[in-house]
């Protein structure tokens, strides 16, 4: 057996990336999740060549500080949580300080950044180099650009599993449209090698958020849903659900927000399966977007790196919330049933 060793940092980071870095897309989910942590209100997405290329984020968020930016890229380093305390409540989507270092370990990445008292923008590349980059001044306005460039150059493995460049920025525009619909209020630019994808201003009112969820999900899908707002003992269920005739034969026009973090969750989908149980075919699969808002103490985020997944403290009331707001929704839909059909 040889010696034990200390990993060094940058194969430490390489192999955390292996977790949360699979493809452009899981890239662009950390770096749009990070501009919103931060307050952006508008965030422009480059991308070139399915993100393989490059994936450029730019927000006008809070900014990062001179003397942070290299600790921004260190694994481990957080500004969102201090204590157990705040990983209990925590409200931020990120929170475990992984992405900016894993993502640096496997692509040439570039930090610009502003800080909103800062009178001047700094700069950190670590484009290959070991893992303690040189801040240099730079130009920018109030917020931040991350650049990631080349993607997996120095992890050939794993660079052999990205597919065609249309289906890696399926996927990303996917992760995109997924975060734009749980953020109505921040604008949303996309762009795949120069050309505009995906354009979303800001969306205050009612009927801008219909027209958001129209653009990203199809207007037969805002013209064909009801839409429903329900609120009992602190939980509150808001947002669209398809009638049964929009129905789809693959389960992919769904999305549920707990606290503006979007979920995929078998309690929840158990759930909206049931209130659609005797009003769809076979096969079929609803159509939604829906947001669930609960005291953040009741639901725990700490579950898995990429946070798709939720545990509710009590699945119970929850399950149940869901099952008998969308049941009652749907009630119309069910002319000759007689109340709630028992589980
Ligand atoms: P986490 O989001 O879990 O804290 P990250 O590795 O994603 O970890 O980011 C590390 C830190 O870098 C964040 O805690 C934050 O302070 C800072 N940061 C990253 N991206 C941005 C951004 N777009 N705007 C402001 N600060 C950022
Ligand atoms: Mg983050």
């Amino acid at each position: 057996m040889p010696r034990i060793q200390l990993l060094n940092p940058r194969l430490a980071n390489q192999i955390a990336a292996g977790e949360v870095v699979e493809r452009p897309s899981s890239v662009i989910k950390e770096l749009l999740e990070n501009s919103l942590d931060a307050g952006a209100t508008r965030v422009d997405i480059d991308v070139e060549q399915g993100g393989v290329k490059l994936l450029r984020v730019r927000d006008d968020g809070c900014g990062i500080d001179e003397s942070d930016l290299p600790l921004a890229l260190s694994r481990h380093a957080t500004s969102k949580i201090m204590d157990l305390d705040d990983l209990e409540r925590v409200a931020t989507l990120g929170f475990r300080g992984e992405a900016l270092a894993s993502v640096a370990s496997v692509s040439r990445l570039m930090l610009t950044s502003c800080a909103e008292a800062a009178d001047q923008a700094w700069q950190v590349e670590t484009e290959g180099r070991d893992m303690n980059p040189r801040v240099q001044p730079a130009a920018h306005p109030r917020g931040t650009t991350v650049e990631v460039r080349d993607l997996f150059f120095n992890t050939p493995a794993r660079r052999k599993f990205l597919r065609t460049e249309k289906t890696e920025f399926g996927h990303l525009e996917e992760v995109v449209k997924r975060l734009a619909l749980s953020r109505f209020d921040v604008a949303f630019n996309l762009r795949h090698n120069g050309r505009s994808v995906l354009s979303l201003r800001p969306a205050h009112t009612e009927q801008e958020a219909q027209r958001r969820v129209a653009s990203i999900c199809g207007p037969a899908f805002v013209e064909q849903s009801l839409t429903i707002d329900h609120e009992r003992s602190g939980l509150r269920l808001w947002g669209w659900v398809g009638l049964p005739t929009f129905s789809r034969s693959q389960a992919d026009l769904q999305y549920f927000c707990v606290n503006g973090r979007l979920i995929r969750d078998k309690l929840v989908a158990h759930a909206v399966r049931q209130a659609y149980r005797d009003v769809l075919f076979n096969g079929r699969h609803p159509t939604f977007v829906l947001f669930l808002e609960v005291d953040p103490a009741v639901v725990d985020v700490n579950v898995h790196p990429t946070k798709h997944e939720v545990r509710f403290r009590d699945g119970r009331m929850v399950h149940d919330f869901l099952f008998s707001t969308l049941y009652r929704a749907l009630a119309d839909q069910r002319p000759d049933s007689q109340g709630p059909a028992a589980e």
